[in-house]
């Protein structure tokens, strides 16, 4: 029924648009035409530009500061992931929205990936949350994001397999680059003296990072002012800072502000001054453009900033001296 249902509603939609967009082979008539990708997340399309270079055109759908969980696909979204020749997604439930068109867009036959394939291959990797759903957030620990490529790259090279060597060497020469960042990552938040590598945010997207680099994450999510139960527990977080004199706490963009003051003035009443230590990106990356705008730049920005505010050592200008401030 559903099947029926969809092929009809690709022959209606091929109708709509130029033919060409309905093919599923690369469009190598003419030297300049370049096959479309389409990704959800900038960390997603960010990749792929790496890898593929100049052979496709990458579309993200879900911008800058803008919350995946939560997402929901426009038409035009649809319409999109319609003309794409190839789709990418992370997966793990991260985009909960995407669910059916993600499907329905697969049925018709189009390569659609989830980045996190071998990451759910390799049981030991992947995390869940205390409602036993998986922890999306892979990309917080650069060894997952190094997997992630491999499945772009490998996908890229079985979609267009004139090009498999040119993804393949890029594949390898942007891993070498990740595996610096993870690098990098590892020495800073080592360089945290110990009892201060604790990392409290409002989101509970950063248990990746605290694992692969040996920080403690405490988040406030799910927390209220209002209730009992969240006054109770944002105290027990004031005591647990001003006990162990934690300099700062971190906010995101999607962070109530609220949760923050009240731990920030909380600990202030006790004697203890923490400090905002920065925003950090977590679920979606910086400007378009900029070096916060890439992937490396995101984990870059998040990992010298939480180094520095703790008391650790880390160049102002991050891994590559490209950080602005
Ligand atoms: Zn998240």
């Amino acid at each position: 029924m559903r099947s029926s249902l969809t092929r009809l509603w690709l022959v209606a939609s091929c109708l709509l648009i130029p033919l060409t967009n309905c093919s599923k082979e690369p469009a190598n008539s003419a030297a300049d035409a370049r096959y479309k990708t389409v990704a959800t997340v900038g960390m997603i399309a960010d990749v792929v530009r790496q890898i593929a270079g100049d052979k496709t055109e990458v579309e993200g759908l879900i911008g800058e500061g803008v919350d995946p969980h939560l997402y929901k696909p426009t038409g035009s979204d649809v319409k999109k992931l319609q003309a794409a020749d190839i789709v990418f997604y992370n997966g793990l439930m991260l985009e909960g929205k995407m669910g059916d068109v993600l499907v329905r867009v697969a049925s018709s036959g189009k390569p659609v990936h989830a980045v996190t394939e071998r990451i759910l291959e390799s049981k030991d990797f992947v995390m869940s949350t205390e409602e036993n759903h998986y922890d999306p957030h892979v990309w917080m620990d650069v060894a997952g994001w190094i997997k992630a490529s491999s499945v772009i790259g490998d996908s890229l090279a079985k979609y267009d397999p004139a090009n498999a060597n040119y993804y393949k060497d890029r594949t390898s020469q942007y891993i070498d680059q990740l595996n610096k960042l993870d690098e990098y990552a590892r020495v800073s938040i080592a360089s945290i003296p110990e009892g201060k590598r604790v990392l409290v945010t409002a989101h509970d997207a950063f248990s990746y990072l605290g694992r692969a680099y040996g920080i403690e994450v405490r988040g406030i999510q799910g927390l209220s002012t209002e209730s009992e139960a969240g006054l109770k527990d944002i105290n027990q977080l004031v005591d647990f800072l001003v006990e162990n004199k934690i300099p700062a706490v971190f906010v995101e963009s999607s962070v109530s502000q609220k949760n923050i003051k009240a731990l920030i003035e909380g600990a202030r009443a006790n004697g203890h001054e923490v400090k905002i230590g920065g925003e950090l990106f977590s679920d979606a990356m910086g400007p378009t453009g900029s070096y916060e705008g890439t992937y490396i730049g995101m984990i870059d920005h998040n990992v010298t900033t939480i180094t520095r505010a703790l008391g650790g050592d880390a160049p102002a200008g991050g891994l590559n001296g490209k950080l602005s401030n």
